[in-house]
């Protein structure tokens, strides 16, 4: 059997990223940089006000206190967005707003709380009793950003500040590693879709939505094909129709030991089949179907979604240029469990700070416990028994 690293790998071999494109800068969030973002512009773009207030000369108002106001005649009035400022006159003020241009000239603002102005009225002289010194309630151009510098890197993920940023420097796309598009398959000639009616014996289809969503959840995009039945004819013609523009295709279903089993019987030639050491999910199979990447996990829901955890989602999120893993903490075991030797035992849970409880049996077909669940313990192939207490590495997947 094929140890569940060795599977990791080759799985990780084939799944490769777009090349990069420029996107919206509205649509990139949660996308990666595939270049560096280098400022056009200073910011701020020009100097400018910190307070709503007026701007004077400091040596104008050097003497100004409560008991000795400086009253200066309000010669213009500068809302943000002017672009026509006149220069300051030496012995006048101006009326100015937070983030409007200073006029030439002016070396201070005094914040109207230090004024008798009221600015509800435009009046033509201020009294102002407050001095303050060169420079002051003065944003200056350049001082967050020069003009030349870099300031976002290739690789760094757009967060909505990141995005701020980009749209303050005046660009509307940004180059960045495109969502992979992936191709969720799922085959059983026993499945109906949610809202039709069972006939004794049919279950209902939960593999395509759980698995859209988990690519969805890991950063891709999905593209959720029709379930296929065992019909190797017609998952091909499936295929045929769907594949074109994936980047990737998970299948579910059709590979394991019985007759039937219609993935197997389709790609038996250009997919490698194999069973991984591991619990659940040990029928598994990879290769390329043309040129697009194949990954085929097995039926059972929690062991779709398992492998999908394990194998897929982090090459996929790599070839996005996200972090490829869970967050991974050491949690302390509440009470006893067995595994089975030789196997990778990935046993859903419930992570409570850094305490952890297994969730439910551990068979491949109890989504209800898996829905729940909050993270998986990692139980190493050559471990069968934990005691209470026991230390052991836990996947969060309530984590990115
Ligand atoms: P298979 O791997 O095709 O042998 O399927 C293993 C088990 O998973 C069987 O009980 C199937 O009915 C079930 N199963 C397979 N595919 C799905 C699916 N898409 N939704 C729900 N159950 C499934
Ligand atoms: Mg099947």
């Amino acid at each position: 059997m094929r140890s569940v690293e060795e599977h990791q790998h080759i799985v990780g071999e084939l799944i490769r990223p777009r090349a990069a494109a420029a996107v919206p800068t509205a649509a990139a969030l949660g996308l990666v940089l595939a270049e560096d973002v280098v400022a056009a512009i200073s910011l701020p773009g020009f100097d400018n006000s910190a307070m709503d207030g007026f701007a004077v000369l400091d040596t104008d108002i050097a003497a100004a206190g409560d008991a000795t106001p400086v009253t200066l005649p309000v010669v213009d009035d500068i809302p943000a967005g002017r672009t026509d400022t006149r220069p300051l006159q030496p012995g006048t003020a101006q009326r100015i707003m937070t983030g409007a241009p200073l006029p030439a000239g002016a070396t201070t603002v005094v914040p109207v709380e230090g004024t008798d102005a009221d600015f509800t009225t435009t009046a033509t002289q201020v009294a102002i009793r407050r001095a303050t010194v060169a420079g002051q309630h003065i944003r200056r151009a350049g001082e967050d950003v020069a003009a030349g510098t870099a300031v976002l890197r290739t690789g760094q993920l757009l967060t909505p500040a990141a995005l701020g940023l980009v749209a303050a420097l005046g660009l509307d796309r940004v180059s960045t590693l495109p969502r992979l598009r992936v191709l969720v398959m799922s085959t059983g000639s026993e499945l109906v879709a949610p809202g039709a009616a069972l006939e004794p014996g049919q279950i209902y289809e939960s593999n395509a939505v759980m698995l859209s969503a988990a690519v969805r959840e890991a950063g891709a995009e999905a593209i959720t094909a029709p379930m296929v039945r065992d019909d190797p004819a017609a998952f091909r013609a499936a295929l045929d129709e769907h594949a074109a523009d994936a980047d990737l295709i998970i299948t579910t279903g059709g590979v394991s030991a019985g007759a039937y089993e219609v993935v197997k019987d389709a790609l038996g030639g250009q997919v490698e089949f194999t069973k991984v050491a591991m619990q659940p999910g040990m029928p598994q199979g990879c290769g390329r179907v043309g040129d697009v990447p194949i990954v085929t996990l097995p039926g059972n829901p929690v062991s779709a979604l398992v492998s999908f955890e394990v194998f897929v989602r982090p090459p996929l999120r790599a070839a996005m240029g996200l972090f490829p893993d869970r967050p991974r903490v050491r949690a302390t075991l509440t009470e006893g469990l067995t595994s089975p030797r030789g196997k990778r035992q990935f046993r859903r849970g419930v992570l409570a700070g850094t305490t952890v409880t297994s969730y439910g049996p551990p068979a491949s077909h109890h989504l209800r416990w898996l829905a729940s669940a909050n993270c998986l313990l990692d139980i190493p192939a050559d471990v069968d028994q934990l005691a209470a207490g026991a230390q052991l590495d836990v996947w969060d997947l309530s984590g990115c």
